[in-house]
């Protein structure tokens, strides 16, 4: 196991297989592109420029994939957003609503391709269980399966009747369940440092340690121009990849973010015996609620369970309990297991819950609030953005168009919108 003194503590920092150190900027450079952010959408986007040959300039303020892309629970879920496509259907045209479930499966086919071409030693495994815990929750699933028998969803995928759920999950909470192979899950961080590596090898200048403090457009006349604490880079076009740990440096785009919190723990290994049959397709799981429990066994056979650490969405600074509570709530047998990791991270909402992709100028682009998901989306997100600055992409200008609500970014307000918009949700759960 690696030590780390920059990375919050976790499971994923513990086991990271790549202990690369890139520089911190300390001169004036030019590039063709600089990205700010070495998260999913930030690594994505300057994956598929430099394999163009674009030159690439990537700032990161702390490390690689230090944001929620090193942190998150690794499951890997199809789809760009929420109901994207009736939302689309809806604001734009049928055809819009067809092409956005499209992109939405190729998520998944995206950052499949790139870990397979790129051999990512990322603990990649397909198998996804949605469950459900309420009759209604299972009236959802069924209208899901539906869905996907109709758009023909690539994959297996079985509805899991209720005698037949202890095939799938060592627990009694559950009514149902869909399986599917199409999703599955995966070792975040190394996923997000093997990416680095690929980077540097195509040439891409990496620059850790290097936060951007004042950002100003490229206009006709002048490039835009990215200062950091102690050099500066000059860029024909700039990509915003800090999500939800921007915060001041890009006000324009704060107002579409609300920040939340997830958070995460990590067991002590199991015996095979109870990881087998606690979870014995070795799937990644999660219910159908709005504040969902999510969890999947590590390589090592930790129960990684993840969830709201607080009912408001805010950080605390011990979420443990609270999740250990709601693990044994589920798995009453693992009472008495130990906790090796604790930790959180900020992810970025949106009204719509709809990830915002668009541009701020001509030359300015922007990625971030992928409400929850993002292993997947952030990859399509990237391809997007770089299809949209060399070659131009419809797709891009497509779900541009799906704007959210803006939040004032005020503390307060947004507390507010967040928990009115996260408890009215539950409470449509019992109707
Ligand atoms: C606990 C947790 C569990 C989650 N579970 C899942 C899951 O199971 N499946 C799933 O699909 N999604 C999950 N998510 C959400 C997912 O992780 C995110 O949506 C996704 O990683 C966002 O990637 P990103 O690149 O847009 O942003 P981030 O990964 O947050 O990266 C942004 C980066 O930008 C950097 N940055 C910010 N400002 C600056 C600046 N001024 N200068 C330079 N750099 C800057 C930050 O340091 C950070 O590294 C989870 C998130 C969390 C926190």
């Amino acid at each position: 196991m690696l030590e780390s003194t920059s990375y919050p503590e976790s499971w994923y920092t513990a086991t990271r297989n790549l202990d690369i150190n890139y520089p911190a900027l300390e001169e004036e450079i030019t590039t063709d592109v600089c990205i700010i952010g070495a998260g999913f959408s930030g690594l994505a986007t300057a994956l598929f420029l430099a394999e163009q040959g674009t030159n690439v300039v990537l700032i990161e303020a702390e490390k690689i994939g230090w944001g929620a892309s090193g942190r998150n629970g690794g499951q890997i879920v199809f789809g760009y957003g929420q109901n994207t496509s009736e939302l689309l259907s809806k604001t734009i045209s049928i055809e819009a609503g067809e092409r956005a479930w499209q992109l939405g499966l190729d998520c998944n086919t995206i950052l499949k391709d790139v870990i397979h071409r790129y051999e990512i030693d990322c603990d990649l495994s397909w198998g996804y269980l949605r469950l459900a815990m309420t009759s209604r929750q299972e009236r959802h699933l069924h209208t899901m399966m539906e869905t996907w028998n109709k758009r023909e969803m690539p994959g297996k995928t079985t509805f899991i009747e209720n005698r037949v759920l202890p095939n799938y999950i060592g627990s009694s909470s559950y009514n149902a369940g869909v399986y599917s192979d199409f999703d599955g899950h995966l070792h975040p961080l190394n996923l997000a440092l093997g990416e680095a590596k690929v980077l540097n090898d195509l040439g891409v200048r990496i620059f850790e340690d290097t936060m951007a403090l004042n950002i100003e457009d490229a206009t006709q006349s002048k490039k835009a121009r990215i200062t950091t604490p102690h050099g500066i880079v000059n860029a024909d076009t700039l990509v915003l990849c800090g999500n939800a740990y921007l915060d001041k440096a890009e006000p324009r785009i704060r107002w579409g973010l609300i920040p939340g919190y997830s958070c995460m723990i990590a067991t002590e290994s199991l015996s095979d015996e109870t990881a087998h049959r606690l979870i014995p397709q070795n799937t990644a799981v999660s219910d159908m609620r709005t504040v969902l429990d999510y969890y999947r066994l590590s390589r090592d056979k930790r129960m990684l369970w993840g969830g709201l650490g607080h009912w408001s969405g805010n950080d605390t600074p011990n979420p443990g309990p609270h999740l250990y509570a709601r693990m044994l709530k589920i798995f009453p047998e693992l009472e008495g297991a130990k906790i090796d990791y604790t930790w959180s991270g900020r992810i970025g909402i949106s009204s719509n819950l709809n990830p915002q992709i668009g541009r701020l100028a001509p030359s300015t682009y922007y990625a971030q609030a992928y409400s929850g998901h993002g292993v997947a989306s952030c990859h399509l997100s990237g391809k997007m953005i770089s299809d949209a600055i060399l070659v131009g992409s419809e797709d891009f200008e497509m779900f541009s168009k799906l704007l959210p609500i803006k939040v004032p970014p005020i503390k307060l307000v947004q507390q507010v919108a967040r928990a009115w918009g996260m408890n009215s949700r539950r409470m449509m759960e019992w109707f």
